[in-house]
Order: C-alpha cells, then sequence, then structure tokens
C-alpha cells in the first residue's frame, strides 16, 4: 500500500500515515500517534540563529548514524558544534578502520573527527577524552556538568545524539552519554544548577528540541538526506583511523588486483574506490530507510519536539494568550 504523504506548507514536514498533519510539531506524544514526520529540505536559513550541538560517543557515531542530517541543519542556518565523549582508544572491530597500537588510535580518531567536523561545517568541536568502552565507570554527575557548561556555553538549542531510551544498545559508551545529555538539556536551563557558571559569565540555556538515533529506534521523525549524501560519503571517507568506510574500498580494490580481479564498482583510483564502496555499501540502510519514505536517502530518528519535557512551558500557552488576550 502506498503511502500517504501530507505537506505541512509552513514547516516543510511531512506526516506519513491516515491521521491529518498537525499545524506544526509540538508535544511529542501528538507527534507519535500521527504517524513519523518526514522532515523535508527547507529553502534558504530558516534556522539561522540557532545552535546544534551533535553529540556522540565516537568518530564514527554520527558518521554514520546522522551526518546527513548535521549537514542538513547546518545548510538550513544552524551554528554547529561536534561533542566527542571517548578518545577513541580502543580502536575498532578487527577488519574496520586502521589497525595500530592504543596510542595510534587515539591520534588517528583525534585527527579524523576534527576533519569530519569541518567537513560537516560545524563552527567548533570538543573532545572529552574518556576512555573508550569505560563510560560506564564515569561519574553521571561530572558528565552532566560538563555536558550543562557546554550547551550554556554555545547556547544550544538543538542537540543529535544516541537515544538514552533505545533497545538492543550494547555498547556502554553510548548509554552513557545519552543519559547524560538528556539531563543535562534540562537542567541547564535551572536557574539554581551549577550557579558558578553564571559568576563565569553564563546564563541557564534549555535545550528546545533533540533528534536521538538509534540501533533499533522508536521513530518519530524521518529525515530526508538526499541533498546531503554526498557530504555524508566524505564524512565517512574522512574516518580513516575507525569504522566501515574509511580506506575499505581501496583497500578491497588493492587486494582484488593481486589476484588479478576488479570491481567496476570500484573504479580506477582509490579515493573513487572509496567513495563508491561506502556508497554502495555504508550507505545501504539509508538508501533503503529513503525508499521507504519515498526519497533517496534518508535517516531515523526518536525526535523530541519543544516543549514535549513536562517541566517545559507549553508552547500552546503562548499561543492561546496571543489569540484570547483582552486589554483591562
Ligand atoms: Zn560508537
Amino acid at each position: 500500500m502506498a503511502l500517504m504523504l501530507r505537506r505541512n506548507l509552513l514547516s516543510g514536514l511531512v506526516t506519513v500515515g491516515a491521521l491529518p498533519a498537525l499545524p506544526r510539531p509540538q508535544r511529542q506524544s501528538l507527534e507519535t500517534a500521527s504517524g513519523p514526520v518526514l522532515e523535508r529540505p527547507l529553502t534558504g536559513q530558516p534556522h539561522k540563529g540557532k545552535v546544534l550541538l551533535a553529540l556522540e560517543a565516537h568518530s564514527d557515531d554520527i558518521a554514520l548514524e546522522a551526518s546527513g542530517t548535521v549537514a542538513k541543519l547546518i545548510e538550513e542556518g544552524y551554528t554547529g558544534y561536534l561533542v566527542r565523549a571517548t578518545n577513541d582508544d580502543m580502536g575498532d572491530a578487527p577488519g574496520l578502520g586502521t589497525a595500530g597500537t592504543i596510542g595510534e588510535n587515539v591520534l588517528g580518531n583525534e585527527r579524523d573527527n576534527a576533519h569530519i567536523a569541518d567537513l560537516l561545517g560545524c563552527k567548533g568541536h570538543f573532545d572529552l577524552n574518556y576512555s573508550n568502552h569505560r563510560m560506564a565507570d564515569v561519574s553521571l554527575n561530572e558528565l552532566i556538568c560538563r555536558l550543562i557548561f557546554l550547551v550554556r556555553l554555545v547556547k544550544a538549542d538543538t542537540v543529535v545524539c544516541w537515544d538514552p531510551w533505545a533497545h538492543d544498545e550494547e555498547n556502554p559508551d553510548h548509554y552513557t552519554l545519552a543519559r547524560a545529555v538528556e539531563a543535562a538539556c534540562w537542567m541547564a536551563g535551572r536557574a539554581h544548577d551549577y550557579p558558578e557558571h553564571f559568576a563565569a559569565g553564563l546564563q541557564p540555556k534549555t535545550v528546545q528540541d533533540k533528534y536521538y538515533f538509534a540501533r533499533r529506534p522508536e521513530i518519530t521523525r524521518v529525515v530526508d538526506i538526499s541533498s546531503q549524501i554526498d557530504k555524508k560519503v566524505e564524512v565517512n571517507r574522512a574516518n580513516v583511523a575507525k569504522g566501515p568506510g574509511g580506506h575499505l574500498g581501496s583497500r578491497l580494490r588493492t587486494e582484488l588486483a593481486k589476484r588479478h580481479q576488479r570491481l567496476p564498482l570500484l573504479g580506477d583510483d582509490d579515493a573513487t574506490a572509496d567513495r563508491n564502496y561506502i556508497k554502495e555499501f555504508v550507505m545501504a540502510s539509508s538508501r533503503e530507510l529513503g525508499r521507504q519514505y519515498g526519497v533517496e536517502y534518508a535517516e531515523a530518528f526518536h525526535y523530541i519536539a519543544p516543549g514535549a519535557s513536562g517541566a517545559d512551558r507549553d508552547p500552546r500557552v503562548d499561543t492561546y494568550v496571543k489569540e484570547h488576550a483582552v486589554p483591562l
């Protein structure tokens, strides 16, 4: 059965499913009830003046899971920052990334991640330098405090991160960071948490909305990244020390040549081999997701809309006041 797509002309969003689209995303429960929202490309820079904090445990997290969306939001006006929680010292699984010592892993990933931040168009990046696979030992309150500082420092409006509520997650770095981000987004806006920040010149800042990704996501929002797919390929090509992209294509091309074979897919030079390998194999899940939603490439999120937190002021109050307030 063909998916029903309804475009919201004001927001560029499309609701997938049989129920009518909401005027704009408000309460999470309403967005979920109407089916996943398809976020289309927006023209111009409607997000100008807003700040995006993209947070990852490892140098390949954002690259693989959300780099198309981060690139899209920055292109649409966000000022972006990339935060990497670990130093990636454990490298990657055998056969992936670049083989090396623990120290070589640290340096390689540090360089790759800085390159990735540049490719995404980020204004800056931060490395928190926790040990890879060891974040379960990290004091949750220390991590929350560091993230509150960063939210207040860059005045973050929106975050992209692992989902703290997701299933099937094996990596302790992912869920430890995600839990801390969830708390920091809320606490950063409080008036009495870490008041020394205010003495240093910072102000309370509540994060408004969140794009959470996961291995088995509760999908409430699908982002069309068809226009950003080449940038996503380049970001994953830059992820040389870690991950399933990097130089695996040219490595396969070299291995085949030793056996007097070649794959037309991998072209005639190493850069083409790397790009085409990533687009064919590493981007397969983005392509499959896009096919399901009627676009070329997509990324999936558990999206938390502005006002979804029970502690925040419901944005409908302001709408109601605007419509109903009368002179005294
Ligand atoms: Zn990871």
